[in-house]
């Protein structure tokens, strides 16, 4: 206990001398000053502030900060950017919901770039104008980053029945249901603490370890209950958990869930969904009272709405190499809403890679306004990391494989230093460290 309270009280310190350095350096920015978005000469507008749009708007107001005749604003229907790769650790509790998800606004703002909260419902690319929830808005460039959501690839009764992956707030709605489950379960329900995972990436490998983590939590509490009343599987269509990593690291993740008690079903794909549960295209059926949907995601349906624009089959964005949206001109398209391509191969649909194409695109933006040439998009493959609680994780960054300790360790110094702000660093590292010291605790957050 001795040297994890020294480590804890160290990693604070440490974080709170460079938070309150970042801090001061970040209050020089308010002095930067915008022009008026619609009397501006260049008026750039940034749809969405995930990943991709938020670092693009930030890169981009860093570039031409010098330029008072460009205005950037950015436009999402939530006023917060969530950090996804620690959204599973909200699950179990081991990072609280707030410290992964950054204002937008407060960020922006700074940095001379407008922020507007409202939908994005279409727009006609050839007049150059969108329509969003409090009217159209004109471009000069024009940024499109609106991401993906969740796609149940028509499977019957998976809408209606599966609790899906796709906000911050879904990660609560989670473990509310699991605490739900117990409570209901000492009431006198046997069934009712079975839960099933479909999908076996990255997030439904993520998904199920928090789930399992924040049962051996649980079960304490509930003394009536015991370990082998609960059982929780994961449903994977392919022959393996975690297809993009290698066989090493693939065996490793799956031999720790199973240990943890989990079940593996691969060469699995549901059939369909209904209140009881799963039924797998064997004919098999596994009773459920909770089940969560990871299995794929789709471009965002806006991709559609944008009339002038060329789809892919997927339905994505085309674009040039330069990310410029196919048949355009001052428009580009970035992460998860564009078919990306980097030495002609597909750029898969990750933060990573959206966060490089903003960079991309910021620059490219930056050259056309300052009569430059705009350049191809270089993808440099960093590594996948996959957490799966409870101090084990496999990771493969730079052709290094790691997995357990180490690659947890990896895991929280990568993420943590991806962050990106001292503050929200601050707050995680808290999180950690409390948790390290006084023991984890199950968040009763509920949001209705
Ligand atoms: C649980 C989970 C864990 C993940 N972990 C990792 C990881 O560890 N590493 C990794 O590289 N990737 C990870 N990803 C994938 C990663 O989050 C996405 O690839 C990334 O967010 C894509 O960035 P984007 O900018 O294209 O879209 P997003 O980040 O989704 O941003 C899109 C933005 O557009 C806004 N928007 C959408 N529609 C509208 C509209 N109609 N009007 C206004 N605004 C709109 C949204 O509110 C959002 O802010 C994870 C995903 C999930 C779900």
């Amino acid at each position: 206990m001795g040297s994890r309270l020294w480590m804890g009280l160290a990693a604070g310190f440490a974080c709170a001398g460079v938070g309150i350095a970042m801090a001061r350096s970040r209050a020089g920015n308010r002095s930067l000053r915008a022009p008026s978005y619609d009397s501006a000469g260049v008026r750039v507008l940034v749809l969405g502030g995930g990943f991709g749009g938020f670092t693009t708007a930030r890169v981009l107001a860093r570039r031409l900060a010098a330029r008072r005749d460009v205005a950037i604003r950015l436009v999402d229907r939530e006023d917060s950017l969530t950090f996804w790769p620690m959204v599973p650790e909200v699950i179990p509790g081991a990072i609280q919901a707030a410290h992964v998800v950054r204002a937008l606004r407060e960020e922006l703002v700074p940095l001379g770039v407008e922020f507007v909260r409202t939908r994005v419902i279409g727009a006609d690319l050839d007049r150059r104008t969108v329509r969003t929830g409090i009217g159209d808005m004109e471009y000069d460039k024009l940024v499109v980053a609106l991401g993906w959501q969740t796609s149940f690839f028509g499977t019957p009764g998976a809408a209606q029945h599966c609790l899906a992956m796709q906000s911050l707030t879904d990660a609560v709605a989670i473990r509310t249901r699991v605490v739900d489950q117990f409570e209901a379960a000492v009431a006198g329900c046997p069934h009712d603490l079975r839960f099933v995972v479909i999908g076996g990436g990255s997030t439904g490998v993520e998904v199920v370890a928090g789930i399992s983590e924040l049962i051996d939590i649980l079960i304490p509490e509930y003394p009536g209950l015991s370990e082998e009343e609960v059982h929780l599987l994961v449903a994977q269509a392919k022959d393996d958990l975690l297809p993009h990593m290698e066989e090493p690291l693939r065996q490793a993740a799956a031999s720790r869930l199973r240990k943890d008690g989990i079940e593996l079903r691969t060469d699995s794909t549901v059939k369909s969904v209904d209140e009881r549960g799963v039924v797998l295209d064997s004919g098999d059926r596994l009773d459920a009272s909770t089940v969560i949907w990871t299995a794929g995601v789709e471009p965002s349906p806006i991709a559609r709405r944008l009339k002038g624009a060329r789809l892919d089959k997927r339905g994505r964005l085309k674009v040039d190499a330069c990310l410029r949206v196919s048949g355009q001109s001052g428009v580009y398209a970035l992460g998860d809403i564009a078919a990306v391509t980097s030495g002609g191969k597909p750029i898969p649909p990750t933060a990573q890679a959206a966060v490089q194409e903003a960079a991309a695109v910021a620059n490219n933006l930056a050259a056309e306004v300052t009569g430059g040439e705009p350049e191809a998009f270089q993808y440099r493959f960093m590594g996948h990391l996959v957490t799966l609680g409870g101090r084990f994780a496999v990771s493969q960054v730079f052709g290094a494989r790691l997995s357990g300790w180490a690659g947890h360790l990896l895991w929280r110094g990568v993420y943590l230093y991806k962050l990106g702000d001292w503050r929200d660093r601050l707050h995680v590292v808290s999180d950690w460290s409390i948790r390290a010291l006084a023991g984890p605790r199950v968040p009763r957050l509920r949001l209705r």
